[in-house]
C-alpha cells in the first residue's frame, strides 16, 4: 500500500473542495486533494455562478442588501429550523469571497435575480440581486457552464499554492484512531491502494444525485420516474456514507428541487419555451398554482411533487405561441436563450418526429388531453372556466397577473409534460458553524470537517431561490471556513 502524508486531506476537488484546499494552503497547510474524476470543479462546471452579499460587484451595481438582511431573510424563509450561526457566518463571508475569487482572476458578468423578468411583471419580485454570474473565459454571453471559468481559475491558483491533486482516485474510508480522524484510504485507477495520513480530513464529495438507490432510500423519489434530476457522474453519496460510518450525526438529506424535462439539455429550447405563465394543469385537468409564479423553479417543483403522479402539463395554443414569437417570453431566464421562439418550430418538429414523449400536439382540446394522458372531462371543464376568466380579465381562483390571462382556444394546441427535477441532493452530514463534523450526540469528531452540499443542511425544506446562487455560495464559503479553521487548529 502506498503511503502519503500531508497536513490536510481534502476529499474531492469540486467547488467546495477547491475552496477548502485553497484556503487551507493559503493559511500554510500542505494539502492533498483526492478526486474521483479526471478533473476539478464537479457539478459547479455546469452552473453559472455563486451568491454573495456585500461584494464589490454589488457595490458597483448599487445593490444595497447587507449580510444581516440576507441572514434574516434566510432565517425567516427557513422558519429558524436551521443552524443560524452557520448561516450568519456564511453570508458575512460571502462578499469578501467574491474579492478573493477576483484576485484569482475570476471575472463576473454582474449580479442577477435568478430569473429576472421585466420590471412590470416581476415574477421574481422576491428575488434579491445576489447571483454573481461568472463571465465565460472567452468573454461570451453567460449561460450554462459559465462557472467552469471560475473552477479553472481556482484550480490554477491551488496548483500555484502547491495543492497536490490526485485524480481518478476515490476515497472510500476515513481512518479513525482514538476518536480522531487521522487520514483516508483511497484506490487509484490502477487499483493501487493508498493510505494518506493528515491532521485533518475535509469531506466535499457533492452529495448523491447520481445514486438512484440512495435517492429512493433517503428522499423517497424514484430517479427517472418521479424525479428527473441532474445526475452528475461520481456523485454517489460517498462522503455521507463515510461520515455516517464513523459516527457522524445525520441530518435528513433532501433533493434540491426544481422542475425540468427529462434529459433537458437535449431539449433545451422546449424546456425553456414552456416555462411560461400559460395554462398549467395536473393529470386531472385542474390548475394547481398561479402560473405567474412558475419562475420560482423550486416552488413549481414543490407544487408538481404534490400533484397526482408528480406531474403537470404546460399548454398553449397557436395565438399564444404567436404572441411569444412576436414579443419573446413573458418570463425571461438567464439560463435559456431569449430567442427561444425563433428556434421553437424547428425544435418542436424535430422532437415530434422523433417521438419525444414529454410533448404532444393536437387540433382539438379533447384530443390533446387524451394524447397527453389528462382526464378529458376535467380538462374541458377547466378550459371553460379558465377561458371565461380570461375573457373577464380576472383570475378569480389564483389571481394570476392579468397580463397572462390569455385564453386557450385556437388549434393547433401544444402540450408539454412537466416533471419534478433537482440539481442534486442537499445535506446529510451534521456540522457546526466551523464546519466540524458532529457525532450523533452533537460532539465534535476531532479532525473531521464537511463542506459543500454534503453538509448543506441550511435550507429547511426548500432551496431559497429568493437569495439565488445559494448552493455555490454555501459551497465556496463553507469550503473557505473549513480551510481557515483547519489551519487554525493545526498551527494555533
Ligand atoms: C446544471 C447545474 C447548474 C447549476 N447552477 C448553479 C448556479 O448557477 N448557482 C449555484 O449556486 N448552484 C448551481 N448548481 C449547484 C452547484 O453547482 C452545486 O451545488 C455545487 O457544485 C456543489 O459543490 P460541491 O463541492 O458540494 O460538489 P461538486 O462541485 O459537485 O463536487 C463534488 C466532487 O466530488 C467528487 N467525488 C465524489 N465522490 C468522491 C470520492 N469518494 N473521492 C474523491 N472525490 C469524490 C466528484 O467527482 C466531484 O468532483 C448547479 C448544478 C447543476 C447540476
Amino acid at each position: 500500500m502506498k503511503q502519503l502524508e500531508a497536513d490536510v486531506i481534502v476529499v474531492a476537488a469540486g467547488l467546495s473542495g477547491l475552496a477548502a484546499a485553497i484556503s487551507a494552503a493559503e493559511n500554510g497547510c500542505q494539502v492533498i486533494a483526492f478526486e474521483k474524476s479526471q478533473g476539478t470543479g464537479g457539478a459547479a462546471n455546469m452552473g453559472m455562478g455563486p451568491l454573495a452579499v456585500g461584494s464589490p460587484i454589488q457595490r458597483q451595481q448599487m445593490v444595497t442588501i447587507t449580510p444581516g438582511e440576507a441572514f434574516r431573510k434566510h432565517m425567516h424563509f427557513t422558519h429558524y429550523r436551521v443552524n443560524a450561526r452557520l448561516v450568519r457566518d456564511y453570508y458575512h463571508k460571502s462578499g469578501d469571497t467574491i474579492q478573493w475569487l477576483m484576485d484569482m482572476g475570476v471575472q463576473f458578468a454582474g449580479v442577477q435575480r435568478a430569473f429576472a423578468a421585466d420590471e412590470v411583471t416581476r415574477p421574481y419580485a422576491d428575488g434579491e440581486f445576489t447571483w454573481h454570474v461568472v463571465l465565460p473565459s472567452d468573454g461570451s454571453t453567460p449561460g450554462p457552464r459559465s462557472a467552469s471559468a471560475m473552477t479553472k481559475a481556482m484550480t490554477d491558483y491551488a496548483e500555484e499554492l502547491g495543492v497536490e491533486f490526485i485524480f481518478e482516485t476515490p476515497v472510500y474510508k476515513i481512518i479513525m484512531e482514538d476518536g480522531y480522524a487521522v487520514g483516508v484510504l483511497a484506490r487509484n485507477a490502477d487499483g493501487e491502494e493508498i493510505e494518506a495520513r493528515a491532521s485533518a480530513v475535509i469531506l466535499a464529495t457533492g452529495g448523491f444525485g447520481a445514486n438512484p438507490e440512495m435517492i429512493k432510500e433517503e428522499t423517497n423519489y424514484e430517479f427517472g420516474k418521479t424525479i428527473f434530476n441532474f445526475a452528475v457522474p461520481g456523485m454517489t453519496g460517498d462522503g455521507l456514507r463515510m461520515a455516517w460510518e464513523v459516527g457522524a450525526g445525520k441530518v435528513q438529506p433532501s433533493m434540491e428541487l426544481m422542475y425540468q424535462l427529462p434529459n433537458n439539455m437535449e431539449h433545451f429550447i422546449l424546456d425553456g419555451a414552456f416555462r411560461q405563465p400559460c395554462l398549467w394543469v395536473n393529470r386531472n385537468g385542474e390548475r394547481f398554482m398561479p402560473e405567474d409564479q412558475i419562475g420560482n423553479t423550486t416552488f413549481t417543483g414543490n407544487a408538481l411533487a404534490t400533484q397526482p403522479g408528480m406531474i403537470g402539463f404546460a399548454i398553449f395554443d397557436t395565438p399564444l405561441l404567436n404572441r411569444y414569437k412576436r414579443n419573446g417570453p413573458d418570463i425571461l431566464s438567464h439560463v435559456h436563450p431569449h430567442d427561444l421562439y425563433d428556434q421553437f418550430d424547428a425544435a418542436w418538429d424535430k422532437d415530434i418526429a422523433e417521438g419525444y414523449e414529454s410533448i404532444c400536439e393536437a387540433d382539438t382540446l379533447e384530443e390533446l388531453a387524451e394524447k397527453a394522458g389528462i382526464d378529458v372531462d376535467g380538462f374541458m371543464a377547466q378550459i371553460e372556466e379558465y377561458n371565461e376568466m380570461c375573457d373577464n380579465g380576472y383570475d378569480e381562483v389564483f389571481e394570476k397577473n392579468r397580463m397572462y390571462m390569455q385564453p386557450i382556444r385556437k388549434g393547433k394546441f401544444y402540450c408539454c409534460r412537466q416533471n419534478v427535477g433537482a440539481y442534486g441532493s442537499l445535506g446529510g452530514i451534521l456540522i457546526n458553524h466551523r464546519t466540524e463534523v458532529l457525532d450523533t450526540d452533537s460532539k465534535v469528531i476531532p479532525g473531521l470537517y464537511a463542506v459543500g452540499v454534503d453538509a448543506c443542511n441550511i435550507y429547511g425544506d426548500s432551496y431559497p431561490f429568493i437569495l439565488p446562487g445559494n448552493t455555490m455560495g454555501f459551497c465556496l464559503n463553507s469550503g473557505r471556513i473549513a480551510g481557515e479553521n483547519v489551519a487554525a487548529a493545526i498551527f494555533g
